[in-house]
């Protein structure tokens, strides 16, 4: 049995079958769930927001017909909201139907040439590798390849596709990644790809490890205003959290406002410490006012949305 045969018995006996993305053949739900799964693990993709999103948007056509704001709240929680930016550009721009070429699709906003293979691959069986963070570390294990370069690595992609049977072989690489080629403790004793990897035996040195900086914090204040038992907010421009709503930040504490508490949320580069501040004699323009139950359907960001747990929780 050579390498490519025996990921695919390998896939068979031990693959994630009962995802719902890997049982339909319908290309949106199997966009969904890569971007989804793009900067989110399985678990959560699967137990909050995939079945939720789906019900509220069961096509791409009706992800079109549907406001930005309405896509952003299903979205809410789930973070990187430039995703949901995308998919909305996207479903508007194709006009709720995906097209079936992987050029095509690599052209719409937000899909990458790795997501666009995954859709021809999954809904269509076309012959085509992926390349998730999880694939390239298993083929720079498997190839002893120390850099985790682009070019290089889609040339070992293409060259170990098991073009027969397209779909398993991606649906085992990204599984074997997860699972089996893990980041830490790779399992090479249950592995497939054990008999002929070349680093199987320094798997920690492919690729090698580059040390990440330590992310900085950044001390911001949120300014809570507040008007006839209503609070007032601003609907963001930008880029990161584009038409979210939220509260007013400041980089200087102003002069009179006293704490309510503070709230803090890592993103990827940073770590934002904000302090949430209170002073009846500001005047700051706001993009609306409202209440609590009013705020409930709006989508916020996940630091907005700890203002307000904070907020509401200490009434
Ligand atoms: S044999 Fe080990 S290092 Fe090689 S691909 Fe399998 S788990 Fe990864």
């Amino acid at each position: 049995m050579n390498v490519k045969e025996a990921i695919y018995a390998w896939y068979q006996k031990n693959g994630r079958h009962d995802l719902p993305w890997r049982q339909t053949n319908d290309a949106y739900k199997i966009y969904l769930s890569e971007i989804m799964l793009q900067q989110t693990q399985v678990k959560t993709v699967l137990e909050r927001f995939y079945f939720p999103f789906l019900e509220r948007f069961p096509t791409l056509q009706s992800v079109a017909e549907a406001p930005l704001d309405d896509v952003l709240k299903m979205w809410e929680g789930l973070g990187y909201y430039t995703r949901a930016r995308n998919l909305h550009h996207t479903a508007i721009t194709c006009k709720g139907v995906l097209p079936k070429r992987p050029e095509e699709l690599g052209g719409l906003k937000g899909i990458g040439k790795s997501t666009a293979h995954a859709i021809c691959a999954f809904a269509y069986h076309q012959a085509l590798p992926i390349l998730d963070a999880n694939v390239k570390r298993v083929l720079c294990r498997y190839f002893a390849l120390s850099v985790k370069d682009e070019k290089v690595l889609w040339e070992k992609a293409w060259k170990f596709l098991a073009v027969k049977h397209p779909y398993e072989h991606n649906q085992a690489m990204m599984d074997i990644g997860a699972f089996v080629c893990t980041s830490k403790n790779p399992n090479c004793l249950e592995c497939p790809l054990s008999f002929t990897c070349k680093g199987k035996n320094t798997p920690e040195n492919y690729p090698l490890a580059i040390k990440k900086a330590k992310v900085p914090t950044k001390k911001r204040f949120a300014l809570v205003i507040k008007k006839e038992g209503k609070l007032g907010l601003i609907q963001r421009k930008e880029r990161l959290l584009h038409g979210l709503w939220g509260f007013v930040q400041v980089d200087e504490k102003p002069k009179n406002a006293h704490s309510l508490g503070k709230v803090t949320h890592t993103y990827s580069h940073f770590k934002l410490e904000l302090e949430m501040i209170y002073d009846e004699s500001l005047h700051v323009k706001v993009d609306g006012y409202f209440t609590e139950e009013e705020i409930e359907s709006l989508a916020l960001s996940t630091v907005d949305k700890k203002i307000i747990q904070t907020l509401f929780s200490s009434k």
